[in-house]
């Protein structure tokens, strides 16, 4: 069985999911809650990794200015439930709608900008609407974002709401940032965070989901250079998902037509995506994985208006007072990791199991499995001492002396992990063991207090 494509393909990945506990559905055991998902022991650690490796480029480790500066870049982590006026001024109250139609028949809601892709759940061979019995009512805005009540009382002056971005942490908290740190325009401030929006038809898996993660950055910066910023983080975001192994002809960098463009950024003209070629991404062929926009000085103008705190900066080199522009890279965590999954899951029809999830190995959950071969003659004393070693120093591991070394290979292949460790007789008289390598299945022997440096040195781990 070669590697499958389309819905076949998204089949395969959503059962090895959940057989590996990657993923879950939310609730499986009420049934499940649309929309919503659970990540397994697995698919914590791979997410975790994916997070990490954001933050490590984006704050610990920012890429390098054109001006050959590194980039001051510092985190936050804001409340998701924050001033509802926050969403006035952000004009998420009165436009984060998408349009919804409804059938009169089958009472089924689509996003009326997606008809051209959902099918009809009476006849799914024919399009929604396209049936003799489909009646679809005109399209009406729905606001996406999830209404709570803050303290005892459930009336209009208690109304919140759950954050749909962590953009505006970013804005509303510009001057607590710049007066308690050093940072200087250009800069920029991140965050990682929980998003919610209540999606008319969420689907494809983790793709589009009500509750979902986000990694965003506001970068700020003077008004006559964000044309530059905008380009310089245009392409390092491209750069940054081609890192993780994402590069190829699955991925590619499309900028916005004129008519899509965000109203903050009309004039700017500045709005690209980082577009992923998913399984379910059909005649389309790509879909959205992060958006870089140059939202002008739209935010922090919108914040100074409604709060009456002048959200702006003194320049000390140019002596001039302004309000920076920005440039926004905002990304889905969960959506990258679906990515990740997609473009790791491989089929290898050499193997007695053929799949196999080749993870970049920074981001394997776990970095190595350890066995024994056999389960006597003092082998399982030695592989377990080295993996309670290699825990401790370099990363997660898993030791198995479980079945037939080939089916501890199969399950690891599943899992991703890059590379397994078998103690065998040899190793008691030469003190090596081997380790195979996940993506060719070749060993080699390594010394054994040589096993940490060899397979951190490739994952990136701890020494
Ligand atoms: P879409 O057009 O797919 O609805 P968007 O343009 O509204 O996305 P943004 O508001 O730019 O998305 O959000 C930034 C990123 O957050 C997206 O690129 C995507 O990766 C992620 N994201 C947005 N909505 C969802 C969702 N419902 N589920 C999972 N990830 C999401």
């Amino acid at each position: 069985m070669p590697r499958p494509t389309g819905s076949a393909l998204m089949e395969k990945i959503v059962s090895l999911c959940k057989r590996r506990g990657f993923i879950f559905q939310s609730s499986e055991i009420y049934g499940g809650l649309n929309g919503f998902w659970d990540y397994g022991p697995l698919g914590v650690e791979l997410k975790n990794n994916l997070r990490d490796r954001w933050w490590d480029a984006m704050v610990r480790n920012p890429p390098t200015g054109p001006d050959g500066h590194e980039l001051d870049i510092v985190g936050l982590d804001c409340a998701i439930v924050s001033h509802p006026r926050i969403w006035e001024a952000s004009g998420h109250v009165e436009s984060f709608a998408d349009p919804m139609v409804d059938c009169k028949k089958c009472k089924a809601r689509f996003r009326a900008d997606q008809l051209d892709e959902m099918p009809c759940p009476n006849k799914p061979s024919k399009l929604a609407g396209q049936t003799e019995q489909c009646e679809l009512t005109e399209p009406r805005a729905f606001n996406l974002m999830f209404k709570t009540y803050v303290g005892a009382l459930e009336d209009p002056s208690s109304v919140a709401w759950l954050r749909p971005e962590t953009a505006q942490g970013m804005f509303y908290n510009f001057k607590n940032v710049v007066d308690t740190t050093r940072v200087k325009v250009p800069f920029g401030i991140a965050q990682i965070g929980k998003g919610f929006r209540n999606e008319i038809t969420p689907r494809n898996y983790i793709f589009r989901s009500r509750e979902f993660e986000m990694m965003e950055l506001e970068f700020f910066c003077h008004p006559s250079e964000a044309s530059d910023w905008y380009q310089f983080w245009r392409q390092a975001r491209y750069d940054f998902w081609c890192s993780l192994g994402l590069a190829g002809e699955r991925l590619r960098l499309r900028d916005h037509a004129p008519e899509e463009l965000a109203h903050y950024a009309r004039e700017t003209g500045g709005c690209a995506d980082v577009e992923y070629a998913f399984p379910f991404s059909g005649d389309k062929g790509f879909s959205e994985l992060e958006g870089i926009a140059y939202r002008s000085n739209f935010d922090l103008s919108q914040h100074t208006k409604h709060s009456g705190v002048r959200l702006e900066y003194f320049d000390p080199q140019r002596n001039e007072r302004y309000v920076p522009h920005v440039i926004e890279p905002a990304a889905g965590l969960t959506r990258g990791l679906l990515a990740v999954i997609c473009e790791a899951y491989d089929v290898d029809e050499s193997r007695p199991s053929p799949e196999l999830m080749r993870f970049d190995p920074r981001l394997s959950p776990i970095k190595a499995g350890f066995f024994p071969l056999v389960n006597k003659d003092g082998l399982p004393e030695i592989a377990e001492k080295l993996y309670r070693h290699f825990k401790r120093s370099v990363g997660p591991a898993q030791f198995d002396e479980k079945q037939s070394i080939g089916k501890r290979y199969a399950r690891m292949d599943e899992a991703g992990t890059p590379f397994c460790i078998t103690v065998d007789g040899q190793s008691k008289e030469d003190q090596t063991a081997t380790v195979r390598h996940r993506d060719t299945g070749h060993q080699v022997r390594v010394a054994l207090d040589q096993v940490n440096g060899y397979i951190a040195e490739r994952v990136g781990g701890r020494k």
